[in-house]
């Protein structure tokens, strides 16, 4: 695929490491490239970073036909700048699509756009500690009408930003609130695709969690209301007498990366983890009696996130003395510790741009 360049006229200064934060700064350029029924991908371009012109009518503004993914570029101690596990990004981005009734890109092209925008932008990588290029693809629904159908034209994007360390002061344990009242999707419904809709309807429980001094909530199962799912845009890991337990991908869950990485990375040292159903019942027994050793949150975005306090209904628990567990220290050093570049990958999870 032939990806034209246009370089901006006006680059931006760099910001400086210690304000970057989240997604507040974009580099100069980002990559499109449209989709037309008929004719498949076209026009695949990098472009100097601008505002987008959209129809008013355009399907993604009435009927949120939109998916994204998450990836970051590492700047490693020899300068270099790599990338962890980009193919699962695109995987899990056709997943989407195909839930979303939107284009497919294929494989091969979606890497090379990725790669080839990273390398063009790669000078915005920062290096302090802890800090990285986090990169969003997204993609949406363009047609020019209000009728409802699936969509017949489309746009990808990919724009990076500079992100700062997602713990500057050490790994403060969060505070998590398990959510009862709203539910954040059901199987069958949106719940495996990485959606903007899903982050809108949960808005409203992470509004109110915050309200009461807590970080992120809990989802438990649409259903029933019961079962432990994911915690706000992370999954979801517990040690409880032992024993690692996730949430098991029912098809209400996003299937991420790093949830996958622990878990090979667990199974390669020796540890058991037991993707299945965990109720609420169960988690409220080991909180009550002592055995929940550790909990944490996986994403791309925080790698491993400690829980220190978990609230339900009315009780608060505290977890790991709201310290964080040994086991969830192990697992934000390693997974860093390949992302970063200091340690080996064994897993050849890492690509070298
Ligand atoms: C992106 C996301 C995750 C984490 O996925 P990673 O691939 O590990 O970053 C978990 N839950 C939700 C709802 C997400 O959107």
């Amino acid at each position: 695929m032939n990806i034209s360049f246009t370089k901006t006229a006006c680059p931006k200064e760099k910001p400086d490491s210690s304000v970057l934060g989240f997604g507040k700064y974009f580099t100069d350029h980002m990559f499109m490239m449209d989709y037309t029924e008929g004719e498949g991908w076209h026009d695949a371009r990098i472009v100097p970073f601008e505002n987008l012109s959209i129809h008013p009518a355009s399907t993604v503004l009435h009927y949120g036909s939109e998916i994204f993914e998450g990836l970051k570029a590492y700047r490693r101690k020899d300068g270099k700048v790599q990338l962890f596990r980009p193919i699962e990004n695109i995987r899990r981005m056709n997943l989407s699509a195909e839930r979303l009734c939107l284009p497919q890109i294929p494989e091969d092209i979606a890497l090379q756009a990725l790669t080839e925008f990273v390398k063009t932008e790669q000078d915005w990588t920062p290096s302090a500690e802890g800090t990285s290029l986090y990169l969003r693809p997204f993609m949406f629904g363009n047609d020019e009408t209000l009728g409802v159908h699936a969509v017949h034209n489309a746009t990808y994007i990919i724009i990076a930003s500079p992100v700062g360390s997602y713990y500057k002061e050490g790994i403060n344990p969060v505070k998590i609130m398990i959510e009862a009242d709203d539910v954040r999707a059901v199987r069958g419904g949106t719940g495996m695709a990485k959606c903007g809709g899903n982050y809108a309807a949960s808005n409203r429980a992470g509004k109110r969690a915050e309200e009461k001094g807590y970080s992120q909530v809990l989802w438990l199962d649409g259903v029933e209301r019961k079962y432990i799912e994911e915690v706000g845009a992370m999954n979801v890991m517990f040690k409880i007498n032992g024993e690692i337990v996730t949430p098991a991908l029912s098809g209400s869950i996003l299937s991420g990366i790093t949830r996958k990485s622990i878990i090979e990375l667990l199974n390669s040292e020796g540890y058991k983890v037991s993707e299945r159903l965990l109720s609420i019942d169960e988690l409220s027994a080991a909180l009550e009696n002592g055995t929940l050793e550790e909990a944490w949150g996986c994403g791309t975005a925080a790698v491993v996130s400690p829980i220190g306090e978990l609230s339900y209904k009315d009780k608060v628990y505290t977890v790991s003395n709201g310290k964080i567990g040994e086991l969830t220290q192990h697992l934000y050093d390693t997974l860093t510790g390949i992302q970063w570049g200091k340690i080996e990958d064994k897993f050849n999870w890492t690509v070298e741009l």
